[in-house]
């Protein structure tokens, strides 16, 4: 078993992908926002004045608490009739604590025993309680010593003669800018309940979990959020414009120009959809995705996990059509064993109904490093020791990767995709591996789908030239557009100051796109597509157009994807590739495409 550098996986923030900086956390409300953060200070620490009082003095001190108490439960009335039910349940909650017959007593307690003023006993017993309701390790509990805090804070507040919500760093006393993404330590839920009308587009915390009040406030809300991103208060500054992408956890910062681009799609996508009728949905959902002259087309999703597979179906997935399994691989110290591997892959192929689940193999390496190739530390990993180039020289760790799918494929239509392939004998010699994996199980008596399809990814511009002889030996071709356009065009996919020349619509590269789903054809190999461009509407048209007839996205756009395929002609799309194919630079092919899409709007 390899291990991972740890210094590496255990970093809250990773790099991936085009250059861009993610940082990592809980999703607590779906959703895609981009755009600038205000980043709320750090609560500076609030002292409580400590002094000794005389026994005489113990009812004039329990007066004022009672008299902060009154005034903190009006407030807090005053609130809740204005709320919806979520926000009325957590208010509701806060008065309960406000008149708690157990807890109030033991302040008075605190205070006659140790003879100090209130300020002093209150913060004693709060502090107390929640230290109490932190140790169990229950995030439940936990959230509610958000509540204990939040409610006698209040008190507080009146005792310290401070406006209700006026200590430091409470977003209720600050103006948070409306548009801006807010990013903060924690948050009170009434803190959160003042942001309400504030006009933020999304939520970052470095605490705080999926069942905080925060949590349920921004679901509620419909604003995207995203808890337990650690450390992000010192990587953002006031003003930056983000990506918050709360259907996965992540924040991204200086994101490069094409995932800012894909981001971009994607906000508009939901956006969209969001603003299309339930019922509207409801019958996308059902509909074919055939375009209005009768071609089926089939929309599958691309899944990182196990969490995905869920949106798939949601989403209206027909399946998985690229389950990147290296997801599995990064972030943990240990690479997965067979059998964890083999629950996930199980879990995903259950789900699934029947339909088709392809995971592909491990594609670590350049900026998925793993292990020994972080240690190898390669002069150009991109055009290295990666993905399958990586498995058949690790052939252990592949057969182990092999066996568990295979067993998966008892379970479900689980397919195999080998990345990165480059030539006929590198997938001679995957089959040779994934064949010893069979024998492995068949030896062991394990079940598993002996006519398992194995299928390649076209993503190196040889594959793509080659496409016809990978065919013959292939079950199925699947074009991934990330890597072939940055192999086509030299351009890493990495590198803002090359962002330009990564273009799907260069001629170069659909020229290579064409000239796979060609080989398919000629050969009865099925072909699809897995990249980026997949998701993309307008070049959805053109790849219609060019033959193509299996589409995997992100979960989030097969709704988009499908009402594109449904509003169009294959004729059209037709007469638009034939068209293109003609033109010599991307762009003149993409005003083309363009200038058709707005036609059917
Ligand atoms: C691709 O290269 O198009 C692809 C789907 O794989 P990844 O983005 O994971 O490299
Ligand atoms: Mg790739």
């Amino acid at each position: 078993m390899i291990r991972l550098k740890t210094a590496v996986c255990k970093a809250v923030f990773l790099r991936y992908s085009t250059g861009v900086i993610k940082f990592e956390g809980l999703s607590a409300s779906r959703g895609i926002v981009i755009g600038p953060v205000f980043c709320l200070a750090d609560e500076l620490p609030v002292s409580v004045p400590r002094y000794g009082i005389a026994a005489k003095d113990i009812d004039r001190e329990w007066q004022r608490f009672q008299s902060a108490l009154e005034v903190s439960r009006k407030e807090i009335s005053l609130i809740r009739d204005e709320r919806n039910k979520e926000q009325t349940e957590i208010l509701d909650a806060h008065l309960m604590m406000l008149s708690d017959p157990e807890f109030i007593p033991q302040i008075r307690k605190t205070m006659e025993s140790n003879l100090v003023n209130i300020e002093s006993a209150l913060q004693t017993k709060v502090d107390e309680s929640v230290s109490i309701l932190r140790s169990t390790g229950d995030s439940y509990l936990a959230e509610r010593a958000v509540d204990i805090e939040d409610a006698f804070g209040r008190v507080m507040g009146h005792l310290l003669q401070e406006k209700p919500g006026a200590r430091s760093g409470n977003a209720g006393s600050r103006f948070v800018p409306p548009g801006t993404i807010l990013v903060a330590r924690n948050l009170k839920p009434s803190e959160a309940l003042s942001l309400r009308d504030s006009g933020i587009t999304g939520i970052i915390l470095e605490e705080g979990g999926a069942t905080s009040h925060v949590a349920i406030l921004a679901r509620s809300w419909r604003i995207p959020a995203v808890m337990g991103v650690r450390g992000i208060l010192a990587r953002l500054v006031d003003g930056e414009e983000i990506i918050l992408d709360a259907n996965d956890g992540l924040v991204i910062s200086e994101p490069a120009k094409d995932v800012y681009e894909a981001y971009r799609q994607r906000s508009l996508a939901a956006e969209r959809k969001l603003a299309a009728s339930a019922a509207d949905r409801d019958f996308l959902l059902s509909a074919k995705a055939e375009t209005r002259d009768g071609a089926a087309m089939t929309l599958r999703c691309n899944i990182a996990g196990v969490a995905d597979a869920e949106q798939s179906l949601i989403e209206g997935g027909e399946g998985i059509g690229l389950f990147r399994s290296e997801f599995l691989f990064l972030g943990e110290e240990d690479l997965p064993d067979e059998e964890t591997q083999f629950e996930a892959y199980r879990e995903v192929a259950s789900r699934m109904n029947g339909a088709p689940v392809i995971i592909r193999t491990l594609d670590a390496g350049a900026d998925k490093m793993i292990g020994e190739q972080i240690e190898l530390d390669e002069k150009n990993p991109l055009l290295g020791w990666r993905a399958v180039r990586f498995c058949l020289d690790r052939r252990d760790m592949f057969k182990e990767q092999l066996r568990a799918i295979l067993r998966a494929t008892a379970f479900g239509d689980v397919r195999i995709m080998f990345p990165m392939i480059s030539n006929v004998e590198e997938l001679d010699a995957a089959l040779d591996v994934l064949e010893e994996a069979k024998s492995d199980l068949s030896a062991a008596g394990i079940p598993f789908n002996a006519e398992v399809k194995a299928g390649v990814m076209i993503e190196i511009p040889a594959a793509a030239v080659c496409a016809d002889l990978l065919a013959k030996k292939a079950d199925f071709m699947s074009i991934g557009t990330n890597d072939l356009i940055q192999y086509t065009m030299a351009v890493d996919r990495e590198n803002p100051k090359v962002a330009h020349l990564f273009d799907g619509f260069n001629p170069a590269v659909l020229r290579l796109i064409k000239q796979t789903i060609d080989a398919g054809k000629k050969t009865g190999t099925e072909v699809s597509m897995c990249g980026e461009m997949a998701g993309d509407p307008a070049s959805v048209l053109l790849l219609m157009g060019l033959g193509l007839r299996s589409f995997s996205m992100s979960p989030s756009l097969v709704m988009q994807i499908k009402e594109l395929v449904r509003s169009v002609t294959l004729t059209d799309a037709q007469e638009i590739a034939e068209a293109a194919m003609e033109l010599s630079a991307a762009r003149e092919i993409r005003k083309l495409v363009q200038e058709k899409l707005k036609t059917y709007e």
